[in-house]
């Protein structure tokens, strides 16, 4: 809005008329003091003074809205009927007025004034808003690199008070701080801590976590400055964000020495135990085997189901020693391969069988080929198709059904088994854990019976074929193992 402002009601009225005609919306006081108390009140763009005015003149008024942070970027245009000499020019600018036009007014020239000064005026408007917004910028700028450094520090004496070796780094691994822990183990603040040769995956797992954005963790052997001695150490790393962008990590390595001691002492346990339950049971099927051949029609039918069930027992003991025998096999690197050709699909319809015989009220479908030949283990793979089949029986107490899918890839170079049950399914968070050695979902060691090491050695079984493994699984939703084989 522009203000035009003079004493006279006959001047401004033919003013206000031509500048209303050219768009412009306009205000109008009859003296200087008016025009200041109207200024302060509203947001002009152009203020219009008379210079001759009774009370404040013209430039006084200017003068007066110089003094204003309100009104001081507001360009004025004087009007005098007198002639205009120099000194009144220099008086005007002086007082910061911008332009000066004389009476009688030419109107082509008042309004390319006019347009000049208000396209002025916008401008300066737009900067300071500009400005203030960048000001304020600056300050949450300030703000929150305050806060991130308060939260730098207090992150920092918390990882100092830590028994374990703890790190941050940067978004690309650069290491930023370490703890006193740390400076034991590492020969300075910039490098990792001392490892043994044997572990060198350690950096390339490292360096593959930070391109991936994905968390760390990993076993590895670290030793003290000084020392020879070797620990073990499980290295846990996380990533953290900014908007979803990585910005830092943190980490730490855990002395987990007495932890491998007592999983090796109970390794050995196990790998002693089961070689020695597997002589006596041995021995004890071979003598069952001569006692259900002597059971004749003339025993009693209590009997015959008596001998039924400990041959049942029987073969479901000799399933768990074989199993704790492959543990200590894997353990020792000792799981060979007879590799064998062989036709899938069959392999698997063998085993659906097996299955059905003793769930006969369980739906299983399959989708696939009919056949698809593979050059592999065949015990092996029967093994792993068991376990997956059994434990989606086991972990799918209400929905009796099973669909199982196998396809090959458009290269024919790999078939891909998967094994879908409608069951209670498996956290998130678990996940990750499920093929590991004597892993088993918490909660469920009351409703389902096992030990946690059919995936485990099902896992390894793939690995030794070159192939890969994995679950997707919703907790309630049921659960989706797959494993591939290279063909
Ligand atoms: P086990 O079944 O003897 O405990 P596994 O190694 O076969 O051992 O499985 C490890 C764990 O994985 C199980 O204890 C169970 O918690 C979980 N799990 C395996 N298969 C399924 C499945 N189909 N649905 C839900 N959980 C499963």
């Amino acid at each position: 809005m522009i203000l035009v402002v003079d004493d006279r009601p006959e001047n401004l009225l033919p003013l206000r008329k031509i500048l209303e005609q050219h768009g412009f919306l306009v205000d109008t006081a009859l003296s200087g003091e008016e025009a200041l108390k109207k200024s302060l009140q509203n947001d002009y763009s152009l203020v219009i003074l008379d210079v001759q005015m009774p009370g404040m003149d013209g430039f006084e008024v200017a003068e007066a809205l110089r003094g204003y942070s309100k009104t001081n970027h507001i360009p004025v245009i004087f009007l005098s009927a007198i002639k205009v000499e120099k000194k009144f020019i220099s008086k005007g600018y002086s007082s910061g007025g911008i332009d000066y036009v004389t009476k009688p007014i030419d109107n082509d020239i008042f309004l390319l004034k006019v347009r000049n000064l208000y396209q002025l005026s916008t401008q300066t408007k737009q900067l300071i808003e500009t400005k203030k917004h960048l000001e304020k910028e600056v300050e949450i700028r300030r703000n929150t690199e305050f806060r991130l450094k308060e939260a730098l520090t207090e992150l920092q004496s918390t990882l100092e008070s830590l028994p374990q070796l703890a790190f941050i780094s940067n978004e690309i691994g650069v290491l930023e701080y370490v703890n006193s822990k740390w400076k034991e183990y590492a020969p300075d603040e910039r490098s990792f801590p001392d490892f043994d040769p044997e572990h060198s995956e350690l950096l390339k797992k490292w360096n593959e976590a930070i391109k991936s954005g994905t968390q760390v963790h990993f076993e590895v052997k670290l030793k003290r400055q000084n020392e020879n001695v070797f620990r073990w150490h499980l290295l846990k790393a996380v990533p953290v964000k900014e908007n979803d962008t990585i910005i830092k990590w943190v980490g730490t390595f855990t002395d987990i020495e007495e932890q491998k001691r007592v999983e090796t002492r109970k390794d050995e346990f196990l790998s002693i135990a089961s070689h020695e339950l597997k002589t006596p049971l041995t021995s004890l099927k071979a003598y069952f085997q001569l006692i259900q051949r002597s059971v004749n029609d003339q025993f009693p039918a209590t009997i015959k189901t008596y001998i039924t069930k400990t041959s049942e027992q029987l073969d479901k003991l000799n399933m768990l020693i074989a199993d704790l025998l492959d543990i200590s096999r894997i353990q020792n690197g000792k799981i060979f391969l007879k590799k064998e050709q062989f036709d899938f699909p069959e392999l698997l319809f063998n085993v659906i069988e097996t299955i059905r015989e003793v769930n006969p009220d369980w739906d299983i479908e399959y989708n696939g080929p009919d056949h698809a030949t593979v050059v592999a283990d065949k015990e092996r793979i029967e093994q792993v198709l068991q376990n997956y089949l059994s434990n989606a029986i086991k972990y799918s107490p209400a929905i009796k059904k099973i669909s199982l899918s196998a396809s090959i890839n458009e290269d024919n170079t790999e078939l891909k088994m998967s094994v879908r049950d409608y069951g209670i399914g498996i956290p998130k968070d678990k996940q990750p854990f499920i093929f590991d050695k004597f892993y088993r979902v918490e909660d469920d060691s009351i409703r389902f019976q096992g030990m946690g090491i059919g995936l485990f050695i099902s896992a390894e079984i793939i690995k030794r074929h070159g192939g890969t493994y994995g679950v997707e699984s919703e907790p309630g939703n049921g659960s989706t193992f797959y494993f591939t084989l290279p063909m």
